[in-house]
């Protein structure tokens, strides 16, 4: 074989055709692919494109290390250049997949002795289903910060007492007003991980917020979206 044709080759482990959009609210979706072609570890991220679009974006991998499909969960950006993109992809359409990449993961080597809390705003819950479905007996608490009950995505897919969800502009929540109000109002045990992961005002609010709770920065791991 020519060296032209293993680069070839190479090149053609990238891509991937679209299984389906699986939607979940009006404007978000989960994007499902065949299985993977790479190892990774839950919370690690892709670079995706679509076939004759120069640009790319970055989503964290929100199916298991051991799925049968690659899934993402993305958001239609109003006004966004990529994702609405993404939402008129149909079965059968080619994209094309980097990665995995980021460090941004369960710390291992707590896995066992400490509770792992996982603070997600909207989509940024993606990387904590991955590690949720990797992980079963995990001993976890997600707090996910969402507007609407309805964009508490795929709620089904955790152990529902494990869960609080902090709906903004509807009183259908487990907890009625932003999540860094309840994290203000809530007591964590001192053998404590925080995983941050979504938007930045949200994480930087979060982590001041923790830090004044006596939470070291190296207690807590973050994932910045935008
Ligand atoms: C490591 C990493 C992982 C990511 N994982 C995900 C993921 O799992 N799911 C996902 O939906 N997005 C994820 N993102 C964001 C994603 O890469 C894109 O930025 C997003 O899809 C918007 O792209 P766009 O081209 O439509 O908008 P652009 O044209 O690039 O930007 C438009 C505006 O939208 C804002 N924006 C970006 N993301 C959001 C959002 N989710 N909600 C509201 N406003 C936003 C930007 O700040 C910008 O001002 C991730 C980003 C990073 C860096």
């Amino acid at each position: 074989m020519n060296v032209e044709m293993k680069a070839d080759l190479q090149i053609d482990t990238n891509y991937y055709k679209v299984v389906e959009l699986r939607e979940l609210t009006e404007n978000t979706f989960v994007l499902s692919l065949p299985q993977s072609r790479f190892k990774f570890e839950a919370g690690q991220h892709i670079s995706l494109s679509i076939l004759g679009d120069y640009q790319s974006r970055e989503y964290s991998i929100y199916s298991a290390e051991e799925s049968n499909n690659l899934e993402i969960l993305v958001k239609e950006v109003d006004g966004g250049y990529f994702s609405p993109k993404l939402k008129h992809l149909k079965p059968g359409d080619m994209v094309e997949v980097h990665g995995p990449f980021g460090k941004f993961g369960l710390d291992h080597k707590k896995r066992d002795t400490h509770q792992h809390v996982f603070i997600a705003s909207g989509t940024g819950i993606a990387p904590f289903h991955s590690m949720v479905k990797t992980n079963p007996g995990l001993n976890y608490r997600l707090i996910h910060g969402v507007r609407y009950s309805g964009e508490a995505y795929e709620i089904e897919d955790y152990d529902r007492k494990n869960v609080t969800v902090c709906t903004s502009r509807d009183k259908n929540g487990d907890f009625n007003g932003r999540l860094t109000e309840y994290l203000k109002n809530t007591d964590f045990a001192k053998n404590t991980c925080f995983y941050l992961c979504g938007n930045s005002d949200m994480i930087f609010d979060a982590m001041e917020i923790l830090k004044s709770k006596g939470f070291d920065r190296d207690s807590v791991t973050v994932e910045v979206y935008f």
